[in-house]
């Protein structure tokens, strides 16, 4: 589950997952797709629909809601829910993973450290819980943001 893929394999395979589950790809869909795939900056609904707007100046943001709530749905994006920021979307790694988060400008990264499962397996040794999900936030402040405080 943990396989890093490049973007281009990842968006095969979100096309592939849709269309197993009997969903069409459009032009917009697709697009939405790209984006996702080739993102590393966890964007929100409305940067995805800012950077289409140039190729597809009549999508609305609705398409882009729906086109990820259908790969929600599918399991082919992460979506990182927020009280006060905005949701944001990982659909290069659509499985939980950790993320460290910039307080100042939002921006959320991946971090090369990712292995969490034998977190997962001391909760279950000590829970007797079946984990299938976690949610690891750090919160901070970015490189950026430290050297503007
Ligand atoms: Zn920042
Ligand atoms: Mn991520």
């Amino acid at each position: 589950m943990n396989e890093n893929v490049s973007p281009d394999e990842r968006l095969r395979q979100m096309i592939a997952r849709l269309k197993e589950s009997d969903n069409r790809v459009t032009p917009q869909r697709y697009a939405v797709l790209k984006v996702l795939a080739h993102s590393f900056e966890h964007p929100s609904a409305e940067d995805i629909h800012a950077q289409l707007l140039d190729n597809f100046p009549t999508m609305s943001l609705a398409t882009v809601y729906k086109t990820l709530a259908l790969l929600k749905q599918q399991g082919e994006v992460l979506e990182l829910e927020f009280s006060d920021l905005c949701n944001r979307y990982d659909g290069n790694k659509p499985y939980p993973h950790p993320h460290v988060i910039c307080t100042g400008c939002g921006a959320i990264v991946d971090p090369s450290f990712q292995d969490f499962a034998e977190i997962s397996q001391k909760m279950m040794d000590e829970t007797g819980f079946k984990i299938v999900a976690h949610r690891f936030d750090f919160y901070g402040l970015c490189p950026d943001c430290q050297n503007s405080e």
